[in-house]
């Protein structure tokens, strides 16, 4: 019965808002639920101006508690929201997917997630390395290359240099060691990893061989897939703040300058491209700034 939201047309940029659930900490301090959701409408109730604010987006994803019926699991956000631009990558298409939100709203949880609970990056190889394994046959062969950058203070760090301590000849697992260079290069730069971005690319060429009267061509399909983590959305709050009416192209010039300086998003939201955003977001009273500004950016981008 799910339509597939990045099948939607006149849409350019697919947006799904995913809400985590209370972290341990507010739950000690008995932290007060702000966002709620009704039906499709997920909503914002300022607690001391009896404020309410409706907002209507492709997706919602809610993960409130593990008691709620719409519990968004990591299996639900990858099917719904992923997945999809999988197949779009296969039909050729180039295809982004970018988490926004504040620092703590559950970035890096939704991309990249734990062993236990992997989110989208490792899922999305998961599946496409699987997919290329039924596809391939004597007419279709696939050549798949990776890079996963770091980008902070307008310099990319390349997450994927081994640097191998010696005598250490094992082939790394990739996903492993960029995970581990981020996580080592944050060590002693507390707001390091909310003022970076980090890049997970894969591009993919098909090449179909056809032979026409005994001669041999071949055509080939390049697809580029990328699966951004961007800063925190907190350094995009000064232009919020202004009443300027931001794109969603403009404010990602402010939160990733350098990004947009590297290509990778006026690539991303070109003609042949599919690009979804996913918006995360906290449901407490302390974080509802925050939260407005990220679903006022969300509703602006598409
Ligand atoms: P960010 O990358 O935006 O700074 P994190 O992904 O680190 O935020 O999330 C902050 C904390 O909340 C982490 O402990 C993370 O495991 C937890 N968390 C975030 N989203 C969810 C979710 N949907 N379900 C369960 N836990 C979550």
């Amino acid at each position: 019965a799910d339509k597939d939201p990045l099948k939607v047309e006149n849409s350019q940029v697919t947006v799904a808002v995913r809400v985590r659930p209370f972290t341990s900490r507010e739950k000690i301090e008995k932290a007060s639920q702000v966002v709620f959701m009704n039906g499709k409408e997920l909503t914002v109730e300022h607690p001391d101006m009896k404020q309410v604010y409706n907002f209507i987006y492709d997706v919602s994803f809610w993960s409130f508690d593990e008691y709620h019926p719409d519990y968004a699991s990591q299996t639900t956000v990858y099917e719904k929201l992923a997945a999809p631009l999988l197949e779009r990558a296969f039909e050729g298409f180039n295809t982004c997917l970018f988490a926004y939100g504040q620092t703590g709203s559950g970035k890096s949880y939704t991309m990249m997630g734990f062993s236990e609970e992997p989110g989208i990056i490792p899922r999305f190889c998961e599946d496409l390395f699987s997919q290329v394994a039924r596809k391939q046959t004597q007419e279709v062969s696939y050549h798949i290359e990776m890079s996963f950058f770091e980008v902070y203070n307008e310099k990319i760090h390349d997450l994927l240099v081994c640097k191998g301590e010696s005598g250490q000849r094992k082939q790394p697992s990739w996903l492993e060691l960029g995970n581990k260079q981020r996580a080592t290069a944050a060590t002693g730069m507390n707001d390091k990893s909310s003022r970076s971005h980090s890049v997970f690319t894969l591009v993919m060429t098909q090449t179909k061989t056809e032979f026409v009267e005994g001669e041999e061509h071949d055509h080939r399909i390049t697809s580029r897939i990328n699966l951004i983590d961007l800063a925190g959305s907190e350094r995009c709050s000064a232009a919020h703040t202004s009443g300027d009416r931001l794109k969603f192209i403009d404010c990602s010039a402010v939160v990733g300058k350098e990004i947009h300086t590297f290509w990778l998003l006026k690539e991303s939201l070109g003609g042949n491209s599919k690009t979804a955003m996913i918006a995360t977001i906290s449901p407490a009273a302390s974080n509802i700034e925050e939260t407005l500004s990220t679903l006022r950016y969300a509703n602006q981008a598409r």
